[in-house]
């Protein structure tokens, strides 16, 4: 049975009313604290840890099993654990694996906010980080005996580089080094990381999954290997996530390939055109011949999602390119992206190694589901403008 197909089958048993059974398509929505308990004995077994069920609203109620237990699904993983955002997810997730004395490498085109974590706030706890490139060819000239964990992201924030998935996992493996992908923009539909070999995959909920720029969530999805010692540090955090949130991730899921089709194939025909302008130095679309890592995009993604970057010419001025910003109608300015209304986001790239990225003004594109001709003539009109100034 195809992924989609499995949990769209899927619908909730509430016991029954009259002589019937009521079944519904969605499941309904808890809200809970406090959980009742059949027994003295129920309550006593709870205290010492040994309740086998749900024993109050911090221990995971039944949205959240049921998202967990679908994205581990889709993810082929071992168990997956939900975060309040997908950023939480990042931060929790290095927080279990690591302690003092650690040392990490993570690819330098990192969303900003996991490397600023990694700069500024590990090093309170004595861990220290290595940035590596994106296309680092050998990646044990980075490593220490100290080396604990690789961080990569594939395609990169806002820069698109694809990392060979491949080489890192068993180059970590030859280490004993687990490795961690964030695999938002590609979703578990698009690319399995764990199934690579990659002992966890975190997605940013936010984006493709929920997909209706409402509400902040992310999954960490773990190997068998490393599920103890991250369940331990889950439950002990006291992570807690909203059932309503939840709730709406699920619809999300059942949706996902649909939409995620459509946004692939308008960010790849905006792409495709855009590369053709004469205004445009490059286009950052992994799904393009052109890209620079595209074979290795062909070898681990079965698809692409809806968002890319665009390079203008150096010959035009900032002040130019936030006038092309200005003059979008259908595409708005702000931060995330993943839902139906398209968005773009400015600024420039800062890298802590050489790249010919650094210091570039780069434009990314979130392909939403409008009409891509309506999108096309948005894009079009605006350059116009940017020109004519
Ligand atoms: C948005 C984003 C995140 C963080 O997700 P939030 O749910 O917004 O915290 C992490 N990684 C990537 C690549 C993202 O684009």
């Amino acid at each position: 049975m195809e992924i989609t197909t499995k949990l769209i089958s899927k619908d909730f048993d509430h016991g029954n009313v009259g002589s019937k059974p009521v079944k519904t398509i969605n499941n309904p929505v808890y809200r809970a604290s406090t959980i009742l308990f059949e027994s003295h004995l129920d309550m006593e077994m709870a205290g010492k840890g040994k309740y086998s069920g749900i024993y109050y609203g911090t221990n995971r109620l039944p949205n959240q099993r049921e998202l967990e237990e679908q994205i581990n699904i889709l993810e082929q993983s071992y168990a997956t654990r939900i975060f309040p955002s997908g950023i939480s997810a990042i931060r929790h997730t290095l927080l279990a694996f690591l302690k003092s004395g650690d040392h990490i490498l993570v690819c330098d085109n990192v969303y900003g906010p996991t490397k600023f974590f990694c700069k500024h706030f590990l090093p309170k706890f004595n861990i220290t980080t290595d940035f590596i490139p994106s296309n680092a060819d050998n990646i044990s000239d980075y490593i220490k005996k100290e080396t604990k964990l690789i961080f990569i992201e594939s395609p990169g924030s806002i820069t698109f580089e694809i990392q060979n998935i491949g080489e890192i996992v068993k180059t970590a493996k030859a280490h004993n080094i687990m490795t961690v992908i964030d695999n938002t923009w590609a979703t578990p539909l698009f690319c399995r990381p764990i199934s690579l070999g990659i002992d966890v995959c975190i997605e940013s909920i936010t984006k493709y999954i929920s997909g209706n720029s409402d509400l902040l969530m992310g999954s960490v999805s773990v190997s068998e290997k490393y599920f103890q010692e991250f369940e331990k540090y889950y439950s002990l955090m006291g992570i807690c996530n909203s059932s309503h949130d939840c709730y709406s991730s699920l619809k999300g899921l059942k949706t996902l390939e649909l939409r995620l089709k459509k946004h692939e194939e308008t960010a790849f025909f905006l792409a495709s055109w855009l590369e053709t302008l004469p205004e445009i130095h490059q286009v950052l679309h992994p799904a393009l011949p052109s890209h620079k890592e595209h074979h290795l995009w062909k070898e681990y993604f079965t698809g692409s999602s809806g968002l890319f970057g665009i390079v203008f010419k150096d010959e035009f001025s900032q002040e130019q390119i936030a006038k092309f910003a200005d003059s979008l109608s259908l595409f708005k300015m702000g931060f995330s992206w993943g839902g139906y209304k398209s968005l773009i986001s400015t600024g420039k790239i800062k890298r802590d190694l050489k790249s010919e990225f650094h210091d570039k003004n780069i434009v990314r594109f979130s392909a939403g589901l409008e009409d891509k001709n309506d999108l096309k003539n948005d894009i079009k009109q605006a350059i116009t403008k940017m020109k004519n100034i």
